[in-house]
Order: C-alpha cells, then sequence, then structure tokens
C-alpha cells in the first residue's frame, strides 16, 4: 500500500498492511517559519530520515502582530486576517514549497494551532480574565481569530494539504473549567475544521495532559483524534475506543521519548498497538516529541508500525 492509501484504509475503517505511523517536532529556526527560513527543507530531511506515512507540517510562527491586547475593549480591535498575507502568508509559501518536492504518495496535514491558543496568547494569558468581565466584546476579537484561522486552513487545503491537525488546549483541567472552554470556544473550533472538511486527513488534537474534556471529540468534525494518551490522565487507546468511533492516533509517550532507549520505544509501540487494535489506528507519540530527538528513536517507533 502507499502511505496514502495505508492511511485512508485506517481513517475509513479499512484492512491496513500495517498500522501507518507519524512523528513530529519544532524545528526551531530562525527567522522563524515562511520560505526562506528552510522549514520545507527540514521537513523534507525530517520526512527522508524516517519516512512517515503522514507528515504533520509544523508552524512555528506566530500570530500576526496586533495591537496590544490589554484590557477587554482591546478585543475590538482584531479583524480578520489575510491568509495569503504577513506571517501566515510566509508558512503557506513554504507548505506550497513542501507539498510541491514532497514524494505525492505521502499525505502532507498542516498544523493550525486552536482559537483559544492564540488568544491566550494575543492577551498575555489574560484571556479568561477578560472573557469573564466582557465577554459580548471579548468575543468578538475571538471571532475574528476564528474567522482568520478558518480562512488559514481553508488555504492549506487549497494549495495541497489532505488535512489540518487543528490543535486545542485550553479544554483540559489545566486550562478554562468544562464551561468555560465550551462556551465559546466549541463553536470556534468546529467552524474551522468544518471548512476543511472535505479534506480527508483532519486531526483533531486535545494538547494536555491533565483532565482532558474528551467528549468534545464528538462534537466536532475530525475523524482522527491524537492526545497524549501514554503522558496525561485521559482514556487510555483502549478506553477511547468506547468513547469515540474515528481514528486513534497515539501510542506513544512523547515525554519520556528521549529517554526510552529504541527497544523499549518499539515495545512500547507494540504493545500500544496491541492494546488499541490494528484498525484505525496511527502509531503517533500523542504530541511533539523534542526537538533534538535522535534518528533512532524515531525509527524505532517505525519498526513497531512495520512489525505490527
Ligand atoms: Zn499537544
Amino acid at each position: 500500500m502507499t502511505p496514502r492509501e495505508r492511511l485512508s484504509a485506517a481513517v475509513n475503517g479499512g484492512t491496513v498492511d500495517r498500522v501507518p505511523y507519524s512523528a513530529w517536532h519544532h524545528f526551531m529556526l530562525t527567522p522563524r517559519a515562511g520560505v526562506g527560513s528552510g522549514l520545507a527543507e527540514a521537513e523534507q530531511r525530517f520526512f527522508q530520515s524516517f519516512e512517515p506515512d503522514l507528515l504533520k507540517a509544523m508552524h512555528d510562527i506566530d500570530y500576526e502582530p496586533t495591537p496590544e491586547i490589554n484590557t477587554p475593549d482591546d478585543w475590538r480591535s482584531l479583524t480578520p486576517l489575510k491568509p495569503h498575507c504577513g506571517n501566515f502568508g510566509r508558512q503557506l509559501d513554504s507548505l506550497h514549497v513542501l507539498r510541491w518536492e514532497l514524494n505525492p504518495d505521502v499525505p502532507v496535514i498542516a498544523t493550525v494551532f486552536g482559537v483559544y491558543h492564540y488568544a491566550n496568547e494575543l492577551s498575555k494569558g489574560k484571556l479568561l480574565e477578560h472573557l469573564r468581565q466582557a465577554p459580548d466584546t471579548v468575543n468578538l476579537g475571538l471571532a475574528a481569530i476564528a474567522e482568520s484561522l478558518r480562512r488559514y486552513a481553508r488555504a492549506t487545503i487549497e494549495i495541497g494539504c489532505e488535512g489540518i491537525y487543528y490543535a486545542v488546549n485550553g479544554a483540559t483541567g489545566e486550562g478554562a473549567t468544562r464551561d468555560e472552554y465550551l462556551a465559546p470556544f466549541l463553536e470556534y473550533d468546529r467552524m474551522v475544521l468544518e471548512s476543511v472538511q472535505t479534506a480527508p486527513f483532519n486531526v483533531l488534537h486535545l494538547h494536555g495532559y491533565k483532565d482532558i474534556y474528551f467528549d468534545m471529540v464528538n462534537d466536532l468534525p475530525a475523524k482522527i483524534v491524537c492526545w497524549s494518551d501514554q503522558a496525561g490522565n485521559g482514556p487510555s487507546l483502549k478506553e477511547a475506543r468506547t468513547l469515540y468511533g474515528g481514528c486513534l492516533m497515539g501510542g506513544i509517550d512523547e515525554t519520556s521519548f528521549g529517554d526510552l532507549n529504541p527497544e523499549q520505544i518499539k515495545l512500547q509501540g507494540l504493545v500500544a498497538i496491541k492494546e488499541a487494535g490494528r484498525d484505525k489506528l496511527i502509531l503517533s507519540p500523542g504530541c511533539a516529541v523534542s526537538s533534538n530527538v535522535s534518528a533512532d528513536r524515531l525509527l524505532a517507533l517505525r519498526q513497531a508500525a512495520i512489525e505490527s
């Protein structure tokens, strides 16, 4: 099977010749992302060393600079961005080059960080405080961020990516309370994911380690869900099978990836595959592994998938 055929089978409940696998890390390039920064080349080199079935392209670039957000009223200043301009435009250029140069049998998905993530960054952590003070005003800004991300996500598909890796943070006991997260962020998350629903390999990533609101997976349109199944206190792969009918992505603990030896990583992968079953599974870390990870560890993850 080609990587695309294998992934299609995994996502749509078909039979796979082996479990598909993936992994990713930040590249920490300077200047951050964009053509000229070397992102496309770094992704290519990463692909060649490890040959994942799914290349999740990183996004190491900031949101376009905005006026400072220090008070609830400042959220009014945000307006939707044009996806082909500025920072996001540079990231799109890199994705375009990558898609053009990479083996066409290998699907590329673009990382898109969620509305909560950018809103909290832009307000230097004051998002929830401002939302409690003036929800209607803050929502004007959140809607502008969501529209920017919706446009950007659409643009990644238009240039040839076959899905997005939509990384939600804040939807855990470490972030917002369940009620604070669901209203309003669930709607914004849905808006972004719905805009790319025609793409075959959209991943919903629930980022965090403590009390993730896993039941959100059934309220959002993504066929693949990825979370830190080995490292946090969220559901195990086996438990997740009873909570969600789509394709699971995980099985490897990203937090200990640099500490385990290759044999231990391979064993962890094989145990995860046994626990979750071979179907509807992509073997991967639950989140990014560290940027200086050694190639032999990545190859051990790969070997577990190859032996599945
Ligand atoms: Zn994560």
